[in-house]
């Protein structure tokens, strides 16, 4: 069977300032199947953990943590970009989007995420750990518990992983590129 990171180097494309483009099939146009396969591995690498929530940024990150949530039974609750006039008790943090090159204050309802929730952070993507940054904060904020964070794809050659792990925070990720020498290879 493909692993989640073959058909992450036979679809996905290496664009300039290292950035992946796997639009095709996780962040625009979602195969399913292929989300759902990401979301069990997800699911048997936390077994064991007592997760109460999933937990994730607009927008990339929804659809994993949804059926990571489904599968585990659990709500999922994402953090939104702009902030609803409906969202009562709101906690902010400021995120700068590293695909935007701007920062973005985004929030979440103190309602859905509780004092003592243990708390699973999913999203498609790791670079510099600043989505995951803002949402630890948001979590400190609403004196949570992170449980662990699990990535799709982790890029290791910028700081993010370094960074959570030194923070002694665990943290999975599906497909780990060192570098994008993968793909240079591949389009020689
Ligand atoms: P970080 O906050 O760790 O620097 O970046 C993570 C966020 O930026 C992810 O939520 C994802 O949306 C976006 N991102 C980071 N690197 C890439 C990339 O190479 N390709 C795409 N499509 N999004 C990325």
């Amino acid at each position: 069977m493909e692993t989640i990171k073959e058909r992450i180097l036979r679809e996905g494309r290496s664009l300039e300032g290292g950035l992946l483009k796997v639009d095709g099939f996780l962040n625009h146009r979602i195969d399913t199947n292929f989300i759902m396969d990401a979301a069990r591995e997800f699911v048997g690498r936390f077994k064991g953990t007592q997760i109460d929530k999933v937990i994730t940024i607009e927008a990339g990150g929804i659809a994993p943590a949804l059926m990571v949530a489904h599968l585990l039974g659990v709500p999922m609750i994402y953090a939104k970009k702009k902030q609803p006039e409906t969202m009562s008790n709101a906690i902010t943090a400021e995120v700068f989007s590293y695909t935007k090159s701007e920062p973005a204050i985004v929030s979440l309802s103190r309602d859905y995420l509780l004092k003592g929730d243990r708390v699973l952070f999913i999203d498609d993507f790791l670079a510099n750990g600043n989505a995951a940054a803002g949402i630890i904060y948001l979590i400190e904020q609403a004196e949570a518990q992170l449980v662990g964070m699990g990535f799709i794809i982790e890029k290791a050659f910028q700081p993010g992983g370094d960074y959570l792990r030194g923070r002694g925070i665990r943290v999975e990720s599906l497909a780990i590129f060192e570098s994008l020498d993968e793909y240079e290879q591949k389009l020689v």
